[in-house]
């Protein structure tokens, strides 16, 4: 059976004192959520340790949303793996489309920091995905072939997570349909080599579509930005049907 993975991604939001009213707001919302159904927190790294002491034996793990490849060096503003692993982080996002659209990320340097996450013994979770432009030039599944093969190249398939994110359904409300976003896992998983590597969905999901992502038989959670801000909403994509 392979993992359902619940991720909330929060990108660039929360102070310190933001991440603890969340916290109030969620940890009463905690309880009965299904043995088999992982929770992650992908956290700004200045909200890391706090959130990790405070979340410490429950059913929250906490995740980082970048790792540099070295352990150690001369490169200034980057995170080291070790210095995750010391704060008790469990997971880690690599290759985010806005890590790639801004910050110059490739498949080369995704590849890389997977490989490190997994040296430490993060879970890296992988994201791929295809813009608008190539969807409507029919691109979308020569793209995500490519991605993956190049992002994977050398991994232990057996810790990892992979997460299906299209650009265009990011931050947009334009949620992917189900049924499509089935389809291109479902291509993603024909390429691996390992059958139980949990491969999410991501872009625009919320309470309204929790269910009928979480339905699709290839989808085995999903990585949530916007909805993963507030509480009770988080609490509603924990607690999908
Ligand atoms: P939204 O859920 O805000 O669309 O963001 C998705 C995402 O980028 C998660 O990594």
């Amino acid at each position: 059976m392979r993992k359902v993975v619940i991720a909330g991604n929060w990108k660039m939001h929360k102070t310190q004192a933001e991440s603890l009213a969340f916290l109030q707001g969620l940890m009463p919302q905690l309880e009965a959520v299904p043995e088999q159904r992982e929770v992650v927190l992908c956290v700004p790294f200045t909200a890391l340790s706090l959130l990790s002491e405070k979340l410490h034996g429950s059913r929250v793990k906490i995740g980082a949303q970048n790792v540099h490849w070295d352990e150690s060096g001369a490169y200034t503003g980057e995170i080291a793996s070790g210095m995750l692993t010391e704060l008790g982080v469990r997971y880690v996002i690599v290759g985010h489309s806005e890590r790639r659209q801004y910050f110059g990320e490739t498949d080369e340097t995704a590849n890389r920091r997977l490989k490190a996450a997994q040296a430490a013994g993060l879970t890296p979770i992988l994201c791929v995905g295809e813009t608008k432009q190539q969807r409507d030039a029919g691109e979308t599944d020569a793209w995500i072939t490519g991605q993956i093969k190049a992002g994977l190249t050398g991994i232990d398939q057996s810790n990892l997570v992979i997460a299906y994110e299209p650009i265009w359904a990011i931050g947009s409300g334009d949620t992917c349909e189900p049924e499509d976003a089935n389809r291109v896992i479902s291509l993603i998983r024909s390429q691996l080599s390992q059958a139980d590597v949990p491969i999410q969905y991501g872009g625009s999901v919320k309470p309204a579509n929790i269910d009928d992502i979480m339905a699709q038989p290839e989808i085995d959670g999903v990585l949530v930005g916007g909805a993963s801000l507030e509480p009770d909403s988080f609490a509603r994509l924990i607690h999908y049907q």
